[in-house]
């Protein structure tokens, strides 16, 4: 039997709704911040937007935003350009993934689609790197469709308001909450609906430091007013477990190498050991096998080309008649031999 909560859509539940909508809509009104992608209904600008800002923040990605659309201010400008040029572009944002997939969704919106990004959630939902949250964005926020979707913000306010605590863990089911984002968006308002939750999550329900005091929703509110002891709660390890320092991580391993490959004028890229002298001073440990694994995992992601060291300056022929007489396995070949470049 379902449980009964004030999340569910009984006449006390929809009181609730009109309530919350009112309050979040109001509050949105006053304390929304003016951003360059909530000034745009053009679903390429707010394609790249969606897919820059997860998990990226607002003041990080908006120069690496107005950089990449004054570059590419049209699916079709980045559809014609290399993938390398896009790499450029993107510059020092991290989540390198994002461009080639955002290159390869360029070019088949242009190719399959005559150049206009779907309005329909499900048709965007194919395409490379597209889940269901940018999937719901960009039909809400560049078609304005009624369209419910949510991200963690969004979630973690929904789940707040409608079902308590989500602290030391959520207690509502995804099926729940997303029922839930079904039945708040307003019909006609999606845009400024799905925003304002967006927003209000960011500001002012935050995970760690939710401003309940005075907040517009606390009347309405499930979490309130336990949320800031659930949170003052949480074992101390919860509360500061700290990821290894980023320095040290693979992810900005990638990215200091991308950086340096940007940089590269010679198309055919750098020699490790020459890149890995290129790095030192900026990544902690440049070991070569570490850095070898490194440049691989972009070569799969489609952001590095990797080639023996030798392709370069010796035709292959030659390699071939150097070696075979006397190689034939015997001699191990030096793993970090290779060269890199930009796809
Ligand atoms: S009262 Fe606190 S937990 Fe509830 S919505 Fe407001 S900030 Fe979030």
């Amino acid at each position: 039997m379902p449980r009964k909560t004030r999340a569910s859509g009984d006449r006390k539940g929809r009181k609730k709704d009109r309530a919350v909508r009112g309050a979040l809509l109001s509050w949105y009104a006053h304390n929304a911040r003016d951003l360059p992608w909530r000034r745009t209904r053009d679903p390429w600008r707010v394609l790249v937007s969606e897919v820059m800002l997860q998990q990226i923040q607002v003041k990080r990605a908006i120069p690496f935003y107005e950089r990449f659309l004054e570059r590419f201010p049209t699916v079709e400008a980045m559809a014609g350009a290399p993938l390398s040029d896009a790499i450029r572009i993107w510059g020092d944002l991290g989540r390198y993934r994002r461009v080639v997939s955002l290159h390869r969704t360029a070019r088949i919106v242009v190719e399959e689609h005559g150049g206009l990004v779907p309005s329909d959630p499900e048709v965007l939902l194919k395409l490379p790197g597209i889940g269901p949250y940018t999937a719901g964005a960009v039909a809400c926020f560049a078609y304005e469709g009624d369209v419910p979707f949510f991200d963690t913000n969004m979630h973690r306010v929904l789940h707040r308001v409608f079902f308590g605590p989500d602290a030391p863990a959520a207690t509502a089911k995804p099926k729940e909450i997303r029922d839930l984002a079904s039945r708040l968006v307003p019909p006609g308002r999606g845009w400024a609906w799905n925003q304002a939750v967006m927003e209000f999550g960011a500001l002012r329900c935050t995970a760690r430091r939710p401003a309940c005091p005075g907040c517009p929703l606390r009347d309405h509110c499930e979490a309130s007013p336990k949320m800031l002891d659930a949170l003052a709660a949480l074992p101390r390890a919860q509360k500061t477990a700290r990821a290894p320092r980023y320095e040290d991580t693979n992810r900005f391993l990638r990215g200091r190498v991308l950086a340096r490959l940007r940089e590269e004028e010679d198309p055919g890229g750098l020699p490790l050991p020459e890149l890995a002298r290129r790095l030192q001073g900026e990544a902690a440990e440049v070991e070569p096998l570490r850095l070898k694994a490194v440049v691989e995992s972009l070569e799969r992601d489609g952001l590095a080309r990797v080639t023996p060291a030798a392709e370069r300056s010796v035709s292959p022929q030659a390699v071939a008649e150097e070696r075979a007489p006397y190689a034939a396995g015997a001699e191990q070949e030096d793993p970090t031999e290779i060269r890199v470049s930009l796809p």
